[in-house]
């Protein structure tokens, strides 16, 4: 089989900000939608795309809510700690731990989590180049889409707080949600797309790659502060297609290795108001 394998090494740290070309980026031809095609000259075409599916906290906004903090205070610190211990990654999957709880430990976990929510809105901020990345994104009349594991409220207000409306925007009412792909594949069918021609951004391996990953779409992990590190010995579902350390960094890669095609039939155009 043949495996044609490519990798930017990233500049020093302290380069990576803000340069246009700091991202790291990985192609595994033969076993991601980043097969490219040879055209009738010989030379490799770019593959096509037409959306891009966003998470939001984190991705979209400045993270402000402490996680951490959020599933001691659900699970508790004696659970907490078997949580994490139990996850090779360290990372907790808090909403498949509150599906497993009685129906009145629940309605309390889901308490817990809103009233964390909402301190977060309290302190919302659209993250550095989203509104750029947006209308750079609407200038190719391309489709975006968003999928939170945060509550719909938190969407609504996210839409009217900035004025950037994603469609559809599924929170974690949609069910299932990340990293089962089902609402990615949701948004590709609502918009007529096929996954291979989406790609799926966000600052979770566990949930948004996956969600990508799983779906059939590109994946661009995004990683501002280099907590995932190096990347080349995860396993094939879950390593993502591109990295990049802000989404100043994102048109650049777009441009560089995809052919940007509007959706046919924009029926609903996005807005994007500074
Ligand atoms: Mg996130």
């Amino acid at each position: 089989m043949l495996l044609l394998r490519f990798r930017y090494l990233p500049a020093p740290r302290s380069a990576w900000f803000p340069s246009p070309f700091s991202f790291r980026f990985f192609r595994l031809l033969h076993e991601s939608p980043m097969a490219a095609t040879q055209g009738s000259g010989g030379a490799l075409e770019k593959p096509a795309l037409r959306g891009l599916v966003f998470d939001m906290d984190g991705t979209l906004t400045v993270p402000v809510i402490d996680f951490s903090a959020m599933h001691r205070a659900v699970l508790g610190d004696e659970g907490y700690v078997t949580a994490k211990s139990g996850n090779p990654g360290g990372s907790i999957d808090i909403l498949h731990h509150i599906e497993a709880l009685a129906p009145q430990e629940q309605r309390r976990a889901y308490e817990v989590i809103l009233d964390f929510e909402r301190q977060g809105l309290d302190r919302l901020q659209i993250m550095p180049g989203a509104t750029e990345l947006c209308g750079y994104i609407d200038s190719k009349q391309m489709r975006r889409g968003l999928i939170t594991r945060n509550a719909k409220a938190s969407v609504d207000l996210f839409h009217q707080r900035f004025g950037l409306k994603f469609s559809p925007a599924l929170s974690r009412e949609f069910r299932p949600y990340k990293p089962n792909p089902a609402p990615l594949l949701h948004i590709c069918s609502s918009w007529g797309i096929p996954p291979n021609e989406v790609m799926m951004i966000g600052d979770s391996l566990r949930d948004d790659v996956t969600c990508g990953k799983r779906a059939g779409a590109f994946t661009c992990l995004l990683d501002e502060s280099g907590r995932y590190g190096p990347l080349d010995a995860l396993r094939d579902d879950l390593r993502p297609d591109f990295v990049v350390s802000s989404l100043a960094e994102v048109q650049s890669l777009l441009d560089a290795h995809f052919e940007l095609l509007p959706h046919p039939q924009k029926a609903q155009p996005s807005i994007c108001v500074r």
